[in-house]
């Protein structure tokens, strides 16, 4: 029967190919994706090819046929999954969480909602209504952090432009009683800037599209989106699979019933809107050469009612910068050039902020209040973050996000194949050493402290002086020529796909990426005037005033320098490293078919590269040298004894002699391995073939 369906359908577990080749792997795959089977294993790890179009998979009947049954016992599917680190959590005490990663459009967003989906419908069986406000609260947190996270890019209509991690506590039952969502490094640079195609985040469509007139004409956004500078860039502003009205109301449902006030919301949007207005607005040099705004007398009234705050504040913190210089104060005025910058830059912090804001607001809600009387909470963390990228054009932000996936490969690897081999070792079980490669000196170079690239970036920016992006390349040449994973023009002449003075190349563990320093510096300071921190924190919005505390500070305070861009991004990535270490992993490897949304072509090449950068060939090799299953050998006696009545039940020896009797008598054992404590089974077959005669 599992033969039948396996030559049909292909190998459910890529364990099971008769050869581990990446050709063999790729024809299993694109078999098992032209018959709708979408999941694979690779043991315990997921396997899911993104199917773009809707499958009958997810109903009730399929949640009730993956609950309580192990990952061996159903067809591959990402429920079993679920289920799998659910019983690990509630079963054993033990913190777990679920890594979702692949490439933009593979699929990780809808896995992580099929996750809660599952997890919601498993869970409050006896209906408390603490519970389902928590749960409630999880599952429509999705659609505002998409309003506000997500946009349309050339590769996903409904593209995750922020990383996101979710903690859900659990108490002693298996209940959701709490939880905490982490954000990731926004892509802030869209709100001022789409590429051909893109769109801005879907908040300002919904805005334009789905507010009532009265709502529009008191924000005094009576142009059409055609016209407002940061949002027709792209020039996409319909989206076939999106209905910006519909999405807008939902969004505004969502806040409403997880508890935003009518004047949070209402700020809310007020800030989108003045981010709208800030991109038309345009400035020019006076005849003293000082920045002044054009058409000034309409526009910035406009803003200060939307910021809560005084047109004359807002001009003087557009046009001038106060400055304290030996102990007096003095006011300098921009010239237009640097007016329009800083208002790009205002417009990205506005933004920013404002998304960080509405995720902690999301958090006050499901915080754990009442810790005693929940007792020790179990948790399962759900991590959906951007992949790997590498595009024509690679800057600081593909820097960091590629960092960020060094880490999580790094912490793969740390967990399971280090783990998996030292278990063998201290188990006595003979082990031939496989050969992977271990990433550590890739996330060396990046985060290293004083030598590494993010180091050697804040460095150039604490510099006062005018450092250069060239300067900085220079440096980072002299400093790491020589490592085996860094080149540049100047390291490495004869590499032609680079250009001198601007270019440097990491070889990632998933292929080589060209960088161009070009812009590092300055996203690295991501400086903001310290004049629109004192505007906004003055503003009457309470929220704007919450965002920006640093805004109450005295002007001729010495103030600290804010760390850099980079600095912060290391550190949250080190901070998330650590929560995901002290949990049982459990993984998911989505993979993008094609790059035009088609359910039927499998794009041998495009899939052939997902396949090396999510190390799936390495991971399979690994697991294929080793054991799919392992036990203790009490609990293997306790749960198999039955199935031997040769031995059984007048058998009363050691333990270890025990289980060797069972596997000798029902013919498993060139299967199977003897470890001091625990029996270590190479297939999931043999399990499988263990459990169907344990309930004949
Ligand atoms: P990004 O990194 O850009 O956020 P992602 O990996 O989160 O990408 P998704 O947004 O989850 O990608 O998926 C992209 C699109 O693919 C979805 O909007 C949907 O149309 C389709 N899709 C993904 N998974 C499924 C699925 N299981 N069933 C049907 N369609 C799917
Ligand atoms: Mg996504």
């Amino acid at each position: 029967m599992a033969e039948q369906e396996s030559l049909k359908y292909g190998k459910g577990d890529f364990v099971l190919l008769d050869e581990v080749t990446k050709d063999a792997f790729m024809k299993n795959l694109k078999l098992r994706f032209e018959k709708e089977r979408i999941y694979s294993y690779i043991g315990e790890v997921v396997v899911s090819v993104n199917p773009y179009k809707t499958l009958n998979i997810f109903g009730n009947d399929k949640i009730q046929e993956y609950r309580m049954r192990e990952m061996y016992e159903r067809p591959p599917h990402i429920f079993a999954l679920a289920d799998a680190a659910y019983r690990t959590m509630k079963r054993r005490s033990e913190d777990t969480c679920i890594v979702i990663s692949g490439e933009s459009g593979a699929g990780k967003t809808e896995a992580s909602k099929v996750i809660m989906k599952y997890i919601s419908a498993v869970t409050n069986v006896s209906k408390q209504a603490e519970v389902d406000r928590v749960k409630d609260i999880l599952l429509k947190s999705n659609a505002i952090l998409e309003s506000f996270g997500n946009a349309k890019t050339n590769r996903n209509d409904n593209s995750s432009r922020f990383g996101k991690y979710m903690d859900i506590d659990f108490d002693f039952k298996g209940d959701p009683v709490g939880g905490h969502i982490f954000n990731y490094l926004l892509e802030k640079s869209r709100v001022v800037k789409q590429q051909e195609g893109e769109r801005n985040f879907h908040a300002f469509y919904q805005l334009l599209n789905g507010a009532t007139t009265e709502t529009l004409k008191e924000f005094h956004l009576n142009k059409k989106a055609e016209d407002y500078h940061f949002i027709n860039q792209g020039k996409c502003f319909q989206v076939k699979a999106i209905n910006d009205k519909v999405d807008y109301k939902e969004n505004c449902d969502a806040m409403n019933s997880i508890g935003f006030t009518p004047d949070e919301r209402s700020s809310i949007w007020k800030l989108v809107a003045a981010i709208i207005h800030l991109g038309n607005l345009q400035f020019a040099d006076d005849n003293r050469e000082q920045a002044t705004v054009v058409h000034g007398d309409t526009e910035l009234p406009n803003l200060a009612f939307l910021l809560g705050t005084e047109a004359k504040d807002v001009k003087k913190a557009l046009c001038f910068r106060v400055v304290a210089a030996g102990g007096s104060v003095v006011e300098k005025a921009h010239h237009a050039k640097d007016a329009s910058y800083g208002r790009e830059a205002l417009a990205k912090a506005m933004y920013d902020r404002l998304f960080t804001w509405i995720v902690s607001r999301i958090n006050d809600t499901i915080e754990l209040r009442d810790m005693a009387s929940h007792g020790k909470c179990t948790v399962i963390g759900v991590l959906d973050i951007y992949g790997f990228e590498i595009f024509d054009n690679n800057s600081f932000e593909q820097l960091c996000i590629n960092y960020c996936n060094e880490k999580l490969q790094q912490l793969f690897i740390e967990l399971v194949l280090k783990q998996e081999q030292e278990e063998y070792k201290k188990e006595g079980i003979q082990w031939e050493e496989i050969d992977y490669f271990n990433n550590k000196v890739i996330c060396d170079l990046i985060e290293q402290n004083r030598k590494g690239i993010l180091s050697i970036l804040d460095e150039g920016c604490r510099n006062i002086g005018n450092v250069s992006d060239q300067m900085l390349l220079q440096t980072m040449d002299q400093q790491l020529g020589k490592h085996a994973h860094y080149k540049s023009r100047l390291t490495d002449p004869s590499d032609k796909k680079m250009e001198f003075h601007r270019d440097f190349c990491i070889k990632h563990y998933a292929g080589d990426v060209i960088y161009s320093v070009s812009g590092f510096l300055d996203k690295n300071k991501d400086n903001l005037f310290q004049d629109f921190k004192r505007l906004l924190f003055n503003s009457s919005h309470k929220i704007l005033k919450d965002m920006w505390p640093e805004g109450k500070d005295d002007i001729t305070k010495v103030t600290q320098r804010p760390p850099t861009a980079g600095a912060l991004f290391k550190a949250s990535m080190i901070a998330l490293a650590e929560k995901l270490a002290a949990k049982k992993p459990f993984y998911v490897r989505c993979i993008k078919p094609n790059d035009i949304k088609s359910s039927t072509t499998f794009d041998d090449k495009r899939v052939g590269h997902q396949v090396d950068y999510l190390g799936l060939m390495e991971n399979l090799r690994v697991r294929r040298a080793g054991f799919a299953f392992r036990m203790h050998y009490k609990r293997f006696l306790q749960r198999y004894k039955m199935i031997a009545t040769k031995t059984w039940p007048t058998y009363n020896g050691d333990e270890k002699d025990g289980v060797k009797a069972i596997i000798n008598e029902t013919g498993f054992s060139s299967d199977v391995k003897f470890g001091h404590t625990k029996l270590f089974i190479r297939t999931p077959k043999t399990v499988f073939e263990l459990e169907q005669k344990r309930t004949e």
